[in-house]
């Protein structure tokens, strides 16, 4: 799965008709209905040899759950037959629906206990399957009790149940909902712009039940009949192919579709929909999208063939060997997400529509990463389960992982895979920091537990780990142990043990591993305990030797630990700028060890080569003065990734008291002469930091003037405005970056240069004809083409904005609008949320983009947030507001506002605001606000904001 962003069920209210602001801010707002504008980072304490022998105190992964939330094994499911009736094409948000439950009663039990959610039982009844055969025979219609809590239902029968196989009836009906959960609605315009209702499912993880009672834990697999009752105008499609389609006898303007029976799967991941749809084809590859959205799905139909069809090969089991058909869907306004049912995959539209027209590069990597993703799923998470959810991680690792290397076998030209340390390495690092971290392996039983599986340490981590691994087995063991893992485990179950077990096989005598060593207690001792640990390299300069240590990485305390990780090291040093060679030099499986190295004690030396391993990796000063030199000198005597791994390791080391912020500052110099993206992405996230604290301080002219000298260069060789033949991937991002910040800091060229292009697309002169901006050099031409007089221009994207019917267009249009200078224009746009309450309301906003409005006006810049900060200091409009996009929208604007105040003016004019909005907002919520603010200007007193201000001071000297 892809996150899909989840803010939950939001309460709307309508008509703000006659309200204060409405007047207010049409007199603002002008005519626009009438033209119809608006229509729309230490010295080891013990010395031992490497190599030790691999026994590791480990930091055991439990916790205490509440185990009656798990279902009895006295039964278990072997199939399911359902069959659904559903009247969404007149948005009927209720289906009914029969389910045959078959199954085995393994312990004698009056009781069979199943999940269920919000199902209205109409009837049950209990039929016995003879051993030989034959007829079912009804013998009881057990009475039920449901447990609202733990979600159980448990039919109790008459008498005890001797062991058998037995089929359970239960007649129902439920309700769908408009977010992710269970049967779902969603609606899109047709080209007649007419609403249309479409139903869609997502189960994962505990949804099922709000289907069709079931076993809903992921080792309890089964087959599945699907019938779906529709009407003749819509379609139904589900995981397997149609088997054949009747008029319902009940009434003849109504379909039944009948399906294939599934393979051994997980209830999570059953799927089908009912929709009004069209099918493009690719072979057994189909993409399923509404009408008019048809040209948008072809790059996906493509792709999506290519990366499924090359996952089959590097894993050497094709997909089509297990499932007849691919079915990728995409399900309009239901935010980013995807879900990787077997058979048929769902995703938020702008995660598979691709239109090179509209869309940017990175829409372009959105698709193709997100589909890699699910398509990885199908043998990672589909064909192979996690036994619980405590493994969940065995699925969203893997998938993470695939979503890169996967769109190397497909697509190697894009370069994705370079994107893989920064971010997913570097982010997984960032939460991992925190003390309150979860380990890998964590249990959960209750919905919320399970839930909160989901999260960086199951997909960035976990992704990350086991990217380490592939490179310490070596690429072709890798291979073959999954290959092994997957055949064996193939309509089953894995845990970590399974895992591990293959992975050593496909090692075993290849003397890949220290002698004493084995894959289990090497994954365990990074699956196991939480947290990853920092590699201390403290070089004695005295014929190569060194000193290693590990030590827990926290972003702000330090903890004792007795938890030791086996660390796999390599290294790389000026005489020997090995950077592609990723093999094992060695083993820290202590807490510290000395080694012999031959590496002379003049040149620099970088550990963990390319950043394959899951750790950070600290210097002593005189080796961190090396590698400033080195790269000054010359970047490329330094691989790329250990360059972004350098700046990304500095910067956090400084930030956690490791180092001092000057060395990062001084190492970052060199960037004058770099020209790959990622070491600027680390480096971006040096200077977003830097530039939140010293912006409106007496330290800010300093720091233009530093970043003023890293970009002048590199900014002088890229375009601002179009976009050349053959540019790859990489240079775009590092274009997005670069004028990025070229025009953040006020160059006059690239803020000039936005704004004509700007205006060339949606003002041209006279006997011009309108020329429009490329798609991916958009974000930084509108948004800083809009921080002049632009009111006219701001009007013209916002009327594109309600034409778009492209999802992922109209997010950057969005983001664009946010950053507008002129207040009217931003007050006017809050008021088109205001407007997009009312019924017959021309103004439309999909589920996401009212918060997504905020977001984009106090991340636009000052102006925009002042702008909003006057709406909100206006208690009529703040109400108003509130009661359409929630006060959780409201809460977090403030929040994000305050945490970007700096210097007495901005706090006073805070303070107003917060005064302003006293009654509406809880007094906890404002107060809350003003610590955050307050707190600011202390970093300066800080031992990091001391030396970052004194270097900056020096800087600036003549
Ligand atoms: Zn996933």
């Amino acid at each position: 799965m892809v996150k899909w962003h989840l803010t939950g069920y939001r309460r709307w209210i309508s008509s703000p008709t006659g309200s204060v602001l409405l007047l207010v801010l049409l007199a603002l707002v002008g005519d626009y209905s009438s033209r119809g504008v608006f229509a729309a980072s230490p010295l080891p304490d013990q010395s031992d040899v490497l190599y030790h022998a691999a026994s590791v105190s480990s930091i055991a992964a439990t916790r205490d759950v509440d185990s009656t939330y798990f279902l009895p094994n006295t039964t278990v499911p072997t199939h399911y037959s359902i069959s659904l009736r559903t009247d969404i094409h007149n948005d009927v948000r209720t289906f009914s629906a029969i389910t045959r439950i078959y199954l085995t009663v393994l312990a004698p039990t009056d009781l069979i206990v199943m999940h269920v959610q919000e199902l209205n039982i109409a009837s049950v009844a209990l039929y016995r399957i003879a051993s030989t055969g034959g007829n079912e025979i009804w013998i009881d219609s057990p009475t039920y009790m449901i447990d609202i809590v733990r979600e159980h239902v448990t039919f109790r029968t008459a008498g005890m149940l001797p062991l058998g196989n037995y089929a359970l009836e239960v007649a129902y009906t439920g309700s769908m909902r408009n977010y992710q959960s269970g049967y779902l609605v969603s609606r899109y315009r047709n080209e007649a712009n007419e609403w249309r209702s479409v139903g869609t499912t997502h189960f994962q993880a505990t949804l099922a039940r709000r289907v069709f009672p079931c076993y809903d834990e992921p080792a309890l697999k089964a087959t599945f009949d699907l019938k779906i009752t529709h009407h003749r105008a819509y379609t139904a499609i589900a995981n397997m192919p149609l088997a054949g389609t009747e008029i319902d006898p009940n009434n003849r303007e109504y379909l039944v579709s009948r399906f294939e029976r599934t393979p051994l799967m997980s209830t999570y991941l059953l799927a089908f929909a009912v929709t009004d749809f069209k099918t493009l084809r690719n072979g057994q590859h189909e993409i399923v999208v509404r009408s008019n959205a048809q040209d948008d799905a072809m790059y996906a139909l493509t792709v999506g063939s290519t990366i499924l069809e090359r996952l089959g090969s590097y894993l050497e089991l094709s997909y089509y060997d297990y499932m007849p058909k691919m079915t990728s869907i995409a399900v309009p306004d239901r935010g980013t997400g995807a879900m990787e049912n077997w058979g048929l995959v769902t995703y938020g539209e702008p995660s598979l529509l691709y239109n090179p027209a509209v869309n940017t590069y990175r829409n372009r990597k959105r698709v193709t990463t997100v589909i890699a993703h699910e398509y990885a799923h199908q043998w990672f998470g589909d064909l192979v389960s996690p036994r619980s959810w405590d493994f969940i991680w065995l699925s969203e690792g893997f998938a993470t992982l695939y979503e890169y290397l996967a769109t190397r076998l497909a697509e190697p030209g894009d370069e994705y895979w370079e994107l893989f340390s920064v971010e997913v390495v570097q982010r997984a690092f960032l939460q991992d920091a925190n003390e309150q971290i979860r380990p890998i392996n964590w249990q959960a039983a209750t919905q919320a537990e399970v839930s909160s599986l989901f999260d960086i340490i199951a997909y960035q981590k976990a992704g990350s780990v086991l990217n380490m691994f592939r490179n310490v087995l070596g690429e072709s063991e890798w291979r073959q142990g999954l290959t092994q893992y997957l055949t064996d485990r193939g309509y089953d179950a894995a845990t970590e043990e399974n895992l591990a077990l293959h992975l050593q096989r496909a090692v075993e005598g290849k003397d890949i591993l220290p002698p004493t060593a084995n894959v289990r207690d090497l994954l365990a001792s990074w699956t196991d305990a939480p947290g990853f640990p920092v590699l201390n390299v403290y070089r004695l300069y005295r014929d190569g030797m060194m000193i290693l240590s590990q030590e827990r990485f926290l972003e702000q305390s330090v903890l004792p630990t007795g938890h030791v990780w086996h660390i796999p090291f390599n290294y790389a040093y000026e005489s020997s700028a090995t950077f592609y060679d990723l093999t094992t030099a060695g083993w820290l499986s202590s807490r510290a060890a000395k080694l012999e190295t031959p590496v002379p004690d003049d040149e620099w030396v970088v550990f963990n080569k390319q950043q394959t391993g899951y750790y950070r990796v600290n210097y002593d000063r005189r080796n961190w003065d090396l590698l400033a030199q080195a790269l000054m000198a010359n970047r490329n005597a330094i691989h790329r990734a250990n360059r972004a791994q350098l700046i990304d390791d500095a910067f956090n080391l400084a930030r956690a008291d490791l180092l001092d912020m000057a060395v990062v500052l001084r190492l970052m110099r060199y960037l004058r002469a770099e020209r790959d993206y990622a070491p600027w992405y680390a480096a971006d996230k040096v200077l977003t930091y830097l530039y939140d604290k010293v912006r409106a301080t007496e330290h800010e002219h300093a720091f233009l003037v530093y970043v003023d000298e890293l970009i002048e260069e590199v900014y002088s060789t890229l375009s601002v405005d179009t976009v050349g033949q053959g540019e790859s991937t990489l240079y775009k991002y590092l274009r997005q970056l670069i004028t990025g910040w070229a025009c953040r800091i006020g160059y006059k060229d690239c803020l000039e240069r936005s704004r004509a292009a700007l205006r060339k697309e949606f003002l041209p002169g006279q006997g011009e004809s309108s020329v429009a901006v490329h798609p991916d050099v958009r974000a930084v031409v509108y948004c800083y083409g809009l921080q002049q007089d632009s009111a006219e221009e701001f009007q013209l994207i916002f009327q594109r904005l309600m034409a778009s019917r492209n999802q992922a267009e109209r997010t950057d249009l969005i983001d664009a609008l946010g950053c507008a200078r002129n207040a009217d224009s931003i007050t006017s746009l809050l008021a088109t949320i205001v407007f997009s309450a009312a019924p017959d309301t021309t103004f439309v906003y999909l589920s996401e983009e009212r918060n997504r409005v905020f977001q984009a006006i106090y991340s636009g810049g000052r102006a925009p947030t002042l702008a909003l900060m006057n709406v909100l200091s206006d208690p009529v409009s703040v109400q108003q507001l509130l009661a359409i996009v929630g006060e959780g929208t409201i809460t977090n604007a403030v929040m994000n506002i305050a945490q970007r105040t700096n210097g007495a003016e901005e706090m006073a004019r805070l303070e107003m605001m917060l005064t302003a909005m006293n009654g509406i907002l809880p007094p906890g919520t404002l107060n809350n606000a003003r610590d955050t603010a307050a707190a600011r200007p202390q970093w300066f007193t800080t031992a990091e904001g001391l030396i970052v201000g004194e270097f900056l001071e020096q800087y600036n000297l003549p």
